[in-house]
């Protein structure tokens, strides 16, 4: 069987919907899971709800439900009539009362928390899958709505909840699984505590869904559909010659994500690798077009340019550190003590250079990082990253990594912990020109 997730950009419109159904039931002969992720653009609008909500604004918010409530019906009397569109209506009537109750909540106690956060960003995958299975039924498969909350057990990590793994699978195993010739319909991105509270996977989390499933039931692919050609070698709005490249490893793919490459959801990679089910990226607008392998083998060199904007370069330096034991991990456990992890770092004998991404607490980790030392944070930073499988074992590679990057001012460089990446931080108004010039020099001519 297979699973294929599809994007919120895939499934925007009544058009996109019916689309994404036929590119299923052309696999549907060994049975297929979809993973759906929210219409294009709801999500952002829930979050946008749950934060007028919180701040009292009851009006706002509820005048946001309305519209949305509004245009999934819309789009169910596009796709559906009769008895379907009937009860797909009172589905969504349903869904929409039980996120007013929740709106009405948080706004009559002025209370956001990540945990309402939650139980309020879910329903956007809740609305679509309704839609997607009453669709597939009314062209005559036999299709059974998921609810993924039941299937996807997770800590009480609110808004970026972690799986638990193995009680995962066996849910999946026992009711997650697809007939021959049938199509099961899962909303992406929310699952449940072990109390049944809603959480969620992160931002994007959909993909990392798909994994679970995939690996939960030994899929033969599980296929991220998507609205771009597959992974490229870069970013396409920087770098308008990028390729797509049309295989790469699990630890490249992980790689990119982590550096910024938006095509997959940094965790996605981890249930995949664990079972060795390969995982395609490819484009719904393009279904032909063969898209990006991600696999346990991939071939050396240089795979992708990524890059990461708004990164913060904090430094310490102290003479004290000079021939001195203890200083990096007091400064790691100010990181740890603050919740707050570490991307790079690079050391000399009196210094020590970090990135850092989450800023939530940086006041607090710069006023604990002056009892060691000068405390220099620098906001106008940017993470460009050459990933590739075995980049040491080019020749030349450094150098011409460098000579790409002549006249560009480099802030910090580290390479080597992995030979799978060479990270640099630029200045943010530099992030072009580096990513550009990099690009041409390792995928162009
Ligand atoms: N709809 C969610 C989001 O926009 C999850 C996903 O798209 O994967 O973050
Ligand atoms: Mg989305």
């Amino acid at each position: 069987m297979t699973v294929m997730k599809f994007g919120g950009s895939s499934l925007a419109t009544a058009e996109l919907l019916d689309h994404a159904l036929g590119i299923a039931a052309g696999a549907l002969a060994d049975g297929v899971v979809l993973v759906a992720s929210a219409m294009g653009g709801s999500t952002d609008r829930l979050q946008r709800v749950a934060n007028l909500a919180g701040s009292g604004d009851v009006a706002d918010a509820g005048r946001e439900c309305e519209r949305m409530q509004r245009e999934h019906g819309d789009t169910a009397r596009e796709l559906l009539d009769g008895a379907p569109l009937a009860g797909a209506l009172a589905q969504l009537d349903a869904l929409f009362d039980e996120l007013r109750v929740i709106v009405n909540g948080m706004s009559a106690l002025r209370q956001w928390t990540p945990r309402s956060n939650d139980a309020v960003l879910g329903f956007g995958e809740r609305a679509v899958t309704v839609l997607l299975a009453a669709r597939a039924r009314q062209h005559g498969i036999e299709a059974r709505l998921l609810d993924s909350r039941e299937l996807i057990v997770t800590d009480n990590h609110f808004m970026q909840a972690n799986v638990r793994q193995s009680e995962t699978a066996e849910r999946i195993r026992a009711h997650g699984r697809p007939g021959r010739r049938q199509l099961l319909v899962a909303p992406g991105f929310i699952a449940a505590t072990e109390d049944g509270i809603p959480t969620t996977l992160g931002r994007g989390g959909s993909d990392y869904t798909a994994t679970l499933f995939g690996a939960a039931l030994g899929a033969a692919e599980v296929t991220i559909w998507t609205d771009v050609t597959g992974i490229m070698t870069s970013d396409p709005r920087l770098v308008p010659d990028a390729l797509t490249q049309p295989s790469i490893s699990y630890r490249e793919a992980a790689e990119m994500a982590y550096f910024g490459a938006r095509v997959i959801h940094p965790a996605t990679i981890q249930p995949a690798v664990r079972e060795g089910i390969p995982v395609t990226v490819k484009n719904t607008r393009q279904p032909a077009a063969a898209g990006t392998r991600i696999a346990a083998d991939g071939a050396s060199g240089a795979k992708a340019i990524a890059y990461k904007r708004g990164i913060t370069l904090i430094n310490v330096t102290s003479s004290r550190m000079l021939l001195a034991y203890g200083f990096l991990r007091r400064i790691f456990e100010i990181f740890e003590h603050h919740r707050t992890p570490v991307d790079l770092v690079a050391t000399s004998e009196v210094s020590v250079s970090m990135t850092i991404d989450d800023t939530a607490r940086l006041d607090a980790i710069a006023a604990d990082l002056t009892e060691i030392g000068a405390v220099n944070v620098d906001h106008d930073a940017s993470l460009v990253s050459i990933v590739g499988q075995d980049l040491w074992e080019q020749p030349g590679f450094l150098a011409t990594a460098v000579s790409a990057l002549e006249g560009v001012p480099l802030k910090m460089m580290c390479l080597g912990s992995s030979d799978i990446n060479l990270s640099l931080v630029v200045a943010d108004a530099a992030t072009e020109t580096a990513v550009r010039s990099l690009h041409r020099r390792f995928f162009e001519g």
